[in-house]
């Protein structure tokens, strides 16, 4: 009997650990989890403590610089007995599944590795991680600009984008395109490459993400190979490095980042990157990079508003090949808004519990039932607390005046416009929200349409709701 339940035991965190992995490639996207999560695994467990092993110090020191935190968080979600989550370094020798690591089919190499795992194998190894092609990450197919929807957010650096791919000259240099996260930058990245590889198979496209760019340099440095390294950067037509603020206060990473880049534009080669921030506001960049950056053409996009949501969803619900009520649709643009992963999550939710339950039809009822973690939690990261302040921040007004009973137009717009935002943003009913600024569900209902009308007419209005919805959602 205790025997079983240890097994249980063991299988559950195994088990749970499967589901962390699956929330973290969610979050940080496919390349950075193949690159440093997913060749973790489970070490042990002991009183509370979560020992995960990593291959090298190297990897162990990244993943707790950049993912312990969210990996903790994750995990006690999950399971409240965790306390604490440890990273050790779990070599090669003791650990006979890194085959499994390496999304390469070719056997011998594997066996080199559990043979002979030498530090020169495993630099080799490292470099023909991605199947054959050692320097470029792998393309989704499905990020292509047909299934990229445009709207008015994003318009401006799909048109950029398309330019550079259709382009037989050079028409900006570099193309820096930006964002919050989850918002198309690496699939706009992905279909120009995509494209420019059909169009003219001659021309070499590197797409590579920052973290593996680091990685590959970091590896160069340690097994003293960096001529190769630059030298394999050096010769392609077209570079594309993913997600730049990965580099900030990687000093030399920077410094060798510099000079391939200078030495690709002199010689007339495109260079297209993305980050998280504009190059002015990236932190830990070196200004001369960061003047290097702006050198070209800048392109940002924006949050994605309610039509694009609503857009994109119905989009992917065609290509996911399920049927979606034009109610659902709308419930779950105006839900989540802060990332298009996280919308396609939800739809990629729904899809496999209406399939699962073969005729299990959708309805707002069951999307509200499958997803309700998701949007309790979602819920509970904007408080009406938390609107009223910051919309009262915004116009200049104090939390009082607009609980107060004051009409005057200063006063009552942004009251209007923090009632508009409680009912979007939260699930509270409209007397629930009346509650909190001291009148009725009818005054809410009231603004709430007025806030409406405004938006359709009024382009500051627009502009005011969607910088505080970043406001209250970042
Ligand atoms: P980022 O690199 O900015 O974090 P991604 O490019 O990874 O974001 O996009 C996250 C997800 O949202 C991807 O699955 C992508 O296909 C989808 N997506 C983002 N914008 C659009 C869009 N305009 N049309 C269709 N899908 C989109
Ligand atoms: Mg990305």
């Amino acid at each position: 009997m205790a025997e079983e339940a240890i097994c249980k035991e063991n299988i559950s965190i195994n088990d749970q650990w499967e589901e962390v992995c699956g929330q973290l490639k969610m979050e940080f996207g496919q390349t950075a989890f193949d690159s440093w999560l997913k060749p973790l695994s489970v070490a042990s467990f002991d009183n509370g403590v979560m020992n995960i092993g990593a291959p090298t110090a190297f990897m162990k020191n990244w993943v707790i610089t950049h993912y312990s935190d969210r990996i903790h968080r994750i995990w006690e979600r999950k399971n409240p007995e965790i306390k604490k989550v440890n990273f050790v370094v779990k070599n090669i020798s003791s650990a006979p599944d890194m085959s499994s690591n390496l999304r390469s089919g070719d056997n011998s190499l594997i066996w080199r590795i559990k043979s002979t795992p030498t530090p020169q194998k495993l630099y080799e190894v490292a470099n023909s991680y991605n199947e054959g092609e050692a320097l470029a990450s792998k393309l989704n197919p499905a990020y292509t600009f047909d299934n990229f929807v445009v709207g008015k957010t994003n318009e401006f650096a799909y048109a950029a984008a398309r330019k550079v791919a259709e382009s037989k000259t050079i028409p900006f240099n570099p193309l820096f395109l930006y964002s919050g996260v989850g918002l198309g930058k690496t699939h706009l990245m992905h279909a120009i490459a995509q494209y420019i590889k059909k169009a003219d198979p001659n021309r070499t496209v590197v797409y590579i993400s920052a973290e593996q760019f680091l990685y590959k340099f970091v590896n160069a440095l340690r097994y003293k190979d960096t001529d190769s390294f630059k030298e394999q950067f050096r010769t392609v037509d077209v570079l594309m490095i993913d997600d730049v603020q990965f580099l900030a206060n990687k000093t030399k990473t920077q410094d060798e980042f510099f000079y391939t880049f200078n030495s690709l534009i002199e010689s007339g080669k495109q260079i297209i990157l993305s980050a998280d921030k504009s190059p002015n506001d990236l932190d830990g960049i070196e200004n001369r990079l960061k003047s290097r950056l702006n050198s070209g053409l800048v392109a940002d996009i924006m949050p994605a508003d309610y039509d694009l949501r609503l857009g994109i969803l119905h989009k992917k619900a065609q290509q996911i090949g399920i049927t979606l009520p034009d109610n659902v649709a709308e419930f779950l643009a105006q839900k989540i808004s802060s990332s298009i992963r996280e919308l396609e999550g939800s739809l990629k939710r729904i899809a496999a519990h209406s399939q699962l339950l073969s005729g299990h039809e959708i309805t707002l009822d069951m999307t509200q039932d499958v997803l309700k973690d998701m949007l309790r939690s979602i819920d509970r990261k904007t408080t009406i607390d938390e609107i009223q302040k910051k919309v009262a921040e915004y116009f200049n007004i104090s939390v009082k005046e607009m609980q107060s009973s004051r009409r005057a137009r200063n006063v009552a717009r942004p009251r209007q416009i923090a009632m508009y935002l409680a009912k979007q943003l939260t699930s509270r009913s409209l007397p629930e929200i009346g509650r909190k600024f001291d009148r009725d569900h009818t005054t809410v209902m009231h603004a709430v349409r007025k806030v409406e009308e405004l938006l359709l007419e009024d382009v500051s209005m627009t502009e005011s709701i969607e910088a505080l919805r970043r406001a209250l959602e970042s």
